[in-house]
């Protein structure tokens, strides 16, 4: 070895060292790339930085049928080369340049300018910006389906042979693997935004676009508007035909919407057989058509069922449009909803837009909400008497809302509650108060009273709620006692509509009650479906007559309902109690058919326990 060939060789060997340390150094970067031009970007600035004799790198991304590719990215002194590089990549072409080719093969390729002869095309401008060698590294899975190439020149026609392929080949693979990784982020990110079984847009991504709209709409003081749809009686097709075909009849549903929207409009699904619309632009003109005409699509589609059977099915739609209906994402959303409520409540299969009333449903429930977490819910008590001599001897608790303004009475407020179910807060929290209030109550009535309490099954199926009663309640003991040492002296009310879902669960649940020694009172009898079935599967203490039919016993045939109503309690062994009795003509009447006890505002009015004495508002548990 000559002394000048041992120079060159310590040449080669720093500038080598030099490159493997700077495209080290740059590897540790591409990890971070968050999609193929972020990484492969990177990729040519570090060839270019790691030696001066690298004169350019460009890269390009494109699909695999690309018939000719340019580059997309270029870096380095030479870059101008690039800038009018054109690669022919069709069928005849492919094999005519060391880039095809590295594309074709999936593996590097490297080519000297001058003798390589596929690179005659491009020599006569290679050699003007001074490149003498290329090598060309491939990248597959790059995200999209796309693929990637890279090609880096250097000044010297030996360049890579002298310096080997190993630092250029290692960070070609790492790179490749940072492309992987980034592809298959790309793709947990696109199946996290779609629905599996319909491919529409899932909850979370419709819940973006959504905000994405409203800020587009607000900031051009443009219109949207917003569908929320739920098929009708699903469960029914599940039950009837199993869930597979609820499953396609979902899937079907889906295609039937997109079909029916305009280009823009975007469909997503809401939730388990609830869709949502997006319509762009649309006031409430143009929202009620496209509305009307989802609803007439799925009317008249045939959905199919195994063996060339068809079926039918409905939905309802809840409409609000933007501005008209709330200034908010989640105010627009709100009517939607309240509008599919009114919907589905009005007979289904139609479209609806909320009322008045829903809207004022809304402020109602949020009053609710503020009462129940300041503890403004607070039980009022009216007295219930015996008729026959006019003693108290029971009193029903009865919630009301304390507000700044005054006192708001349960029917102003038991829509939204059940509308929001939040019957089980409301119960819970009235009946933990009923408790405390009866317990204190022992140290001073004589004799102790029974306390009438409203259940309603929305409680019932909160298991959680049940038990911490029933823990409060044995708690307590319940030491009061309104009659027989194993009666307690709360009292549960219930009205038969409740017994409307699964009637035995209801009974499960109340039975540890009713072990405990709590009585039963069956609430509004009288209206509504009135079926003696209940009165014998469940043991009854009391039976309050509905105050509709109270107020009927003036009338001959309100009084013979009454009579026999009354006998038949005394042959079961329920004690009646009349609901509503408004003045003494009334109470003498139920009197003289023998009702046992009555309650209404010609005895006394619902009235707060604790108030202090004298402040005559403050007292009175009855509206403002
Ligand atoms: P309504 O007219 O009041 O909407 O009646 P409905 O029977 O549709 O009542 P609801 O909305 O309460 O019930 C929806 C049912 O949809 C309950 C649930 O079992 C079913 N469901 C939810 N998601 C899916 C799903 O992905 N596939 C199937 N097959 N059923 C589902
Ligand atoms: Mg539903
Ligand atoms: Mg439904």
């Amino acid at each position: 070895m000559t002394a000048s060939d041992a120079q060159t060789g310590m040449v080669v060997q720093a500038e080598c060292e030099a490159v493997t340390a700077a495209l080290l150094q740059a590897a540790a970067h591409l990890a971070q790339g968050q999609d193929a031009e972020g990484i492969l970007r990177p990729f040519c600035e570090a060839l270019v930085a790691a030696s001066s004799h690298i004169r350019l790198a460009w890269m390009w991304l494109g699909a695999p049928d690309t018939a000719i590719i340019r580059p997309t990215y270029a870096v380095g002194p030479a870059r101008g080369y690039a800038e009018s590089l054109v690669l022919g990549a069709d069928e005849a072409t492919r094999s005519l340049s060391p880039g095809l080719r590295a594309l074709a093969t999936g593996l590097p390729v490297m080519a000297t300018v001058r003798s390589d002869p596929t690179f005659a095309p491009w020599r006569t401008e290679a050699l003007h910006y001074g490149l003498e060698v290329t090598a060309s590294f491939p990248f597959g899975e790059a995200g999209d389906g796309k693929q990637g190439l890279v090609a880096v020149y250097a000044d010297e026609a030996d360049y890579f042979a002298r310096l080997g392929w190993a630092p250029f080949v290692a960070f070609q693979h790492l790179a490749q693997v940072a492309l992987t990784q980034a592809a298959l982020r790309e793709r947990l990110n696109t199946l996290a935004t779609l629905d599996s079984l319909t491919g529409l847009l899932n909850r979370g991504a419709m819940q973006d676009a959504l905000e994405r709209l409203h800020d587009e709409a607000r900031r051009r003081h443009g219109t949207y508007g917003v569908l929320l749809i739920d098929i009708d009686r699903f469960k029914l097709i599940n039950d009837g035909y199993g869930h597979g075909v609820g499953d396609g009849v979902i899937r079907d549903m889906a295609r039937v919407l997109r079909r029916s929207l305009r280009a823009d409009d975007r469909a997503g699904r809401w939730g388990g057989e609830e869709f949502l619309c997006l319509l762009p632009g649309a006031d409430y003109r143009a929202a009620s058509d496209i509305a009307e005409r989802l609803r007439a699509g799925v009317m008249h589609h045939p959905f199919a069922v195994s063996g060339g059977r068809t079926l039918r099915a409905t939905v309802s739609l809840g409409m609000a449009c933007f501005p008209a209906d709330g200034d908010s994402v989640q105010a627009l959303l709100n009517h939607a909803d309240m509008g599919l409520y009114e919907a589905k409540r009005d007979g289904r299969n139609r479209v609806a837009r909320a009322s008045d009333r829903g809207r004022n449903l809304f402020a109602t429930a949020q009053q609710l909400e503020g009462a129940l977490t300041s503890g403004r819910v607070r039980p009022a008590y009216q007295p219930i008497v015996a008729l026959a001599d006019g003693r108290v001897m029971a009193k029903e608790a009865l919630a009301r809302i304390i507000t700044a303004e005054g006192v708001l009475e349960a029917e102003h407020f038991i829509e939204a509650a059940d509308r929001f179910q939040w019957l089980y807060r409301l119960d819970h929290d009235m009946i933990c108060q009923v408790i405390e209030d009866c317990a204190a109550a022992r140290q001073t009535q004589d004799p102790p009273l029974a306390y009438f309490v409203n259940v309603s099954t929305d409680l019932l199926h909160h298991a959680e709620r049940v038990q911490d009663l029933l823990s409060r309640i044995t708690r307590t003991t319940m030491p009061c006692c309104a009659g027989s040492d194993a009666e307690k002296p709360l009292v549960i009310e219930i009205t038969e509509r409740q017994f409307l879902g699964d009637f035995n669960a209801v009974r499960r649940t109340l039975a540890p009650f009713l072990a405990f020694g709590i009585r039963l009172a069956l609430d509004d009898f009288g209206s509504g479906y009135s079926s003696f079935r209940y009165l014998t599967e469940l043991p009854f203490a009391f039976v309050k007559l509905d105050k509709v039919l109270v107020n009927r016993v003036q009338t001959a045939q309100g009084r013979r309902i009454l009579r026999g109503l009354q006998d038949l309690a005394r042959d079961l062994g329920f004690r009646t109690i009349a609901e509503g009795v408004e003045d003494e003509a009334c109470a003498d009447a139920l009197a003289a058919l023998g009702v046992d006890w009555a309650q209404g505002h010609y005895f006394a009015s619902p009235r707060f326990e604790d108030a202090p004495q004298g402040s005559g508002k403050d007292r009175d548990g009855a509206a403002s």
